[in-house]
């Protein structure tokens, strides 16, 4: 036997607890060592009974004196009640339903018995304890140490686990360490044998953390070094110079409407810089909505096409392609370095603003006469060929591998000199800390940190059932005045059908109910394209007064004079999105308002809903999130393929860099890790499940 042996070999696992085994992620030898336990429960010492008080967890040790099953009187329950004596007292203990006991305790012979004292009517009595005997030649398992107890499954118990693992322990005894040994001196952590054997059987809760703390470092090291060798190996791969036309950016930047803010200053020479060099740019740029991402990224665009590339943006939805378009076209409108703007989307082709055919669009891109192209991400992706791409952006999807970048650019006719365009992706999601020096650990971060000046800050407000009404009055208020007014409704299922049956009940009840004085507008995800484009250009030329949608609006839709954004069943979208929705208004000079409409008034809900209404930007709320929902729910560290203990650091911001200094280290002394087999494999490993390209 040995680490690799599949679990269904084992002497008393067999096919049937393989199958058990299998929920639990567990198919292998290997995968039952480093299944961890959850938590202990402290059966160390061993008690005379005579010292036993109600509700301790103890174990004590003694003679069976008497043992006897029954019917319980009422419910069709089998007791097992036994009777233990040592030197001290007596004392007795009960099982339900577990009949299998009685063959383990027999009368006279002496035993372990650890578990939950009670008090019953005839004084202390221990209920369902596990009983081991004490052996020769091994230690107990179950009883008088500090006990494991695993994440279990049907028919799998944490008692079970524990007798299968301790049989297996020994077998740890020919793991290799992957991280080297005066290393693990260095950073005084347990050796990987003792470490294994510590966090299943601790001798102390002291050692039990010892060990845990090494697998937890050693993930997180191991995500560093799979992070830090990805944008190493970028660094490997050719991308065009984009030279900074420094005459024409000033020239560009002085014809804006309005002033940059410091930080999109920053942010963009940050990017021009990075696209100077002959390597990728791999750069996320963050920043809450309505700070102004587009224009930077317009501006490296326009840098990428002066030098003779094409540039490409992507959007999430096709409303926000048609957005971007339209935005972009104005930024460049009138001035002698008017690019040739394309849009493509699923439903709509143009080609500087006008209608063009797509396969006619499709064809300039390829011959280099479309200068930027935007479009939603599966449209480039899929079906787009270039002649010479040299800056790629990308709104709200964080990740763009390599491989991706390469396809765009392969496509076109320059293939043979296999450059990547530069990348910069763009997103109003605040990623905490933590997060952007793991799962984003790949990527360079700029941050627009402040946000254009002028902007009054949204009222939010928390709205019980009871106060429904005096919002709408609000609202009609706002409508009076000739502003117009979102309502979103909550993803009632996560199907895009019942999504958009409860947005149009809810569009019918409101228009001929309170608001039936007004135009309202429906928008779901369920409605084509064009559609929505319809529906949202009526929103942008003000015919609409209140729309109703689903959360398709989500994302970076720019209607300035809308001023009121009301979420319907609020407690049901995450801290992160709900600021987003709010994004949506006050991107103007009016007084804008938040209503959060919620029916529960649980503790959570209400702690959460205030974090909103109090907090002073998105990476405070981001902050929040991490600690109401927890990671794993949110920001797709789930999906990021994050190993469960790297997972459960999040919240330790210093260890992860920590970690992050020390792979560094690693990475300067052997950049391909070639020195150590093992955690180079294990590095090759990560690379691939956290999906870094
Ligand atoms: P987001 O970061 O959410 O994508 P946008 O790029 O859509 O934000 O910008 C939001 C709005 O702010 C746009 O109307 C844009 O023209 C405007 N804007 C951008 N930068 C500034 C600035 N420095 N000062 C004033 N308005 C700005
Ligand atoms: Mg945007």
């Amino acid at each position: 036997m040995n680490l690799s042996t599949p679990v269904e070999e084992i002497k008393r696992i067999g096919p049937k607890y393989a199958g058990k085994l299998k929920k639990l992620g567990i198919k292998e030898v290997r995968d039952l060592l480093f299944h961890f336990p959850s938590r202990y429960e402290d059966y160390a010492t061993v008690k005379s009974i005579a010292d036993i008080k109600p509700d301790e967890e103890v174990t004590i040790e003694g003679k069976v004196v008497h043992i006897n099953e029954r019917m319980a009187k009422r419910r069709r329950l089998k007791i097992i009640e036994a009777v233990i004596e040592d030197r001290t007292d007596t004392i007795k203990a009960v099982w339900f339903n577990q009949s299998y006991i009685k063959k383990q305790l027999n009368t006279e012979e002496s035993v372990l018995l650890a578990g939950k004292t009670s008090l019953g009517k005839d004084g202390v009595y221990l209920s369902n304890p596990t009983p081991e005997v004490r052996s020769m030649e091994t230690s107990p398992v179950h009883t008088a140490r500090i006990v494991p107890i695993y994440p279990e499954t049907r028919g799998v118990s944490s008692k079970w686990l524990r007798y299968i693992i301790y049989k297996l322990l020994p077998i740890a005894q020919n793991i290799e360490d992957p991280l080297p040994e005066e290393f693990v001196k260095e950073k005084e952590l347990m050796p990987l044998r003792d470490a294994l054997f510590n966090i299943h059987f601790p001798s102390s809760i002291e050692k039990a953390q010892e060990a845990r703390r090494r697998f937890e470092f050693e993930e997180i090291f191991y995500v560093q070094l799979a992070a830090l060798k990805t944008k190493a190996e970028m660094q490997a791969e050719n991308s065009p110079k984009v030279k900074t036309n420094v005459e024409l950016t000033k020239k560009f930047v002085n014809s804006l409407p309005f002033t940059l803010t410091d930080s999109q200053k920053k942010a963009a020479w940050r990017i021009l810089k990075d696209m100077e060099r002959p390597i990728p740019m791999n750069r996320m740029l963050e920043g809450d909505v309505g700070s102004g991402k587009t224009v930077v990224a317009a501006t490296a665009a326009l840098n990428a096409v002066d030098a003779g590339f094409q540039a490409a943006f992507m959007a999430p939805t096709e409303i926000l392609a048609e957005q971007h378009n339209k935005t972009i076209t104005e930024l460049f409108d009138d001035k002698e370095y008017s690019p040739s703007i394309g849009l493509l989307t699923g439903s709509s082709s143009k080609l500087n603003n006008e209608k063009i055919k797509k396969p006619e669009l499709k064809e300039k891109i390829k011959k280099g006469e479309v200068d930027m192209l935007i479009g939603t991400h599966a449209v480039i992706q899929k079906d787009v060929k270039f002649k010479n791409i040299g800056f790629v952006t990308i709104d709200e999807q964080h990740r763009f591998g390599v491989g991706q970048r390469a396809a765009l650019a392969k496509s076109g006719s320059k293939a043979k000199n296999k450059t990547i365009p530069h990348l910069l992706s763009m997103t109003a999601t605040p990623i905490p800390r933590s997060l952007a020096l793991t799962i984003y650990g790949d990527l360079d971060i700029s941050l627009l940190k402040e946000m254009p000046k002028g902007r009054k800050k949204v009222i939010t407000k928390i709205v019980p059932p009871k106060k429904r009404k005096e919002a709408f009055e609000l609202i009609k208020k706002e409508l009076d005045k000739g502003r117009q007014a979102f309502c979103i409704f909550p993803l009632v299922e996560v199907s895009d059908k019942l999504e958009a049956k409860a947005a149009t009940d809810e569009y019918e009840k409101l228009s001929s109910g309170p608001f039936k004085d007004y135009n309202l507008g429906l928008l779901h995800g369920r409605m084509k394209g064009q559609e929505k484009d319809e529906i949202m250009n009526k929103m942008k030329e003000g015919k609409i007064d209140l729309l109703i949608s689903t959360s398709v609006v989500e994302v970076g839709i720019d209607i300035p004079n809308a001023t009121i954004m009301m979420v319907d069943g609020a407690e049901r979208f995450g801290l992160a999105q709900l600021h987003q929705f709010r994004g949506r208004v006050g991107r103007d000079k009016h007084q804008s308002y938040c209503f959060l409409l919620t029916e529960s008034d649980s503790e959570g809900t209400r702690k959460r809903m205030n974090a909103l209404v109090k907090a002073k930007n998105g990476f405070e709320l981001a902050e929040y999130d991490l600690k109401f929902r927890g990671a794993g729910d949110m920001y797709g560290v789930r999906q990021s393929g994050m190993p469960d203990l790297a997972m459960a650091s999040l919240d330790n911001v210093e260890l992860i860099e920590e970690a992050r200094e020390e792979a560094n280290k690693f990475l300067e002394k052997d950049a391909k890790l070639k020195k150590w087999e093992i955690l180079k494999n294990k590095v090759e490993e990560m690379q691939k499940t956290m999906h870094f390209e």
